[in-house]
């Protein structure tokens, strides 16, 4: 599981990006590091093994969550190279045509562009939180910490309101273009999987699938199918669950509504033995081994 490439500049107050101090951004050599690993199989050689009850074939497939710009202008033209494909789980939360971005996106833009380097915030639950962009385990704590989980999980009026006070507090504007700035557009998505990679379903708004009720789910997770569906050309979907978060309920749900198989956050060997809608799954940061090798 991949997110983002792109290389490591210092941010504001000369600290990494968010993405860097979260693990989700790996730099252009980290990403050649990886792609000296394989031999990558696709995912459908994989759930065509396990359907067939065979132990996968052996190598490594790779995932990107989200939706990023460089996935299309970076990403694909290093897979081509290396004559490897990827699966991207999509969302439109990630699309240059939504409206605003994703809220983490803006969180982390925010941070990355403040003009003061501390702060203190109310939630709307009353808490405090806050800290220092001066250091990187001061903003490793602002990305990991409750304001994070707050934009994360949060009611997304409220989300907004509190990400509007931040951007109050640190000085500084969200670019209205901001969705155009970070996130493909349909067509170039279509692009991705017209070279030879395929697309994969990330619900429609990254909301985790265990919070919502039965109803939600059902709505979110074939409304996510039909449209990777429909940028895919029909061929069947696979699924990725938002953040990992998934229990047998949700997994039974998003095998009802027609997708191939379903991703987890659960690392781990894929065997004969895994589900196909709980497959593993590693994360895979600038630490992790197949990207530190070399
Ligand atoms: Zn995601």
């Amino acid at each position: 599981m991949l997110h983002r490439v792109m290389p490591d500049r210092p941010m504001a107050f000369g600290r990494p990006s968010c993405y860097r101090l979260r693990g989700t951004a790996l730099t252009p050599e980290e990403f050649d590091r990886l792609l000296e690993a394989g031999p990558f199989r696709s995912l459908d050689e994989v759930v065509e093994a396990l359907s067939r009850g065979e132990p996968p074939p052996p190598g490594l497939v790779l995932t990107f969550d989200d939706g990023y710009r460089e996935w299309v202008e970076y990403v694909a033209l290093r897979l081509s190279e290396h004559r490897a494909s990827a699966t991207f789980f999509i969302c439109p939360a990630f699309l240059q045509e939504a409206s605003e971005a994703h809220p983490v996106d803006v969180f982390y833009w925010l941070l990355d562009h403040a003009r003061r380097s501390r702060f203190e915030l109310r939630l709307p639950d009353g808490t405090v939180a806050g800290g220092s962009l001066e250091t990187d385990e001061g903003k490793t704590a602002l990305i990991t910490g409750s304001l994070k989980q707050f934009v994360v999980g949060g009611a997304r009026g409220k989300v907004r309101e509190v990400l509007a006070r931040l951007a109050e507090v640190l000085l500084i504007e969200v670019p209205g273009a901001l969705p155009r700035m970070l996130y493909p557009s349909e067509r170039e998505l279509e692009t991705l999987r017209m070279s030879g990679h395929r697309l994969g379903g990330h619900g429609m708004r990254h909301r985790h699938l265990t919070k919502m009720s039965e109803e939600e789910v059902s709505t979110e997770l074939s409304a996510s199918v039909a449209w990777v569906a429909r940028l895919s050309g029909g061929r069947a979907v696979p699924f990725a669950y938002p953040d990992g978060a998934f229990d047998l309920a949700v997994a039974r749900r998003v095998e009802r509504v027609g997708a191939s198989c379903a991703l987890t956050c659960v690392p781990g060997p894929l065997t004969r033995e895994s589900g196909l809608f709980q497959l593993p799954r590693e994360f895979v940061t600038p630490g992790h081994p197949l990207v530190v090798a070399g």
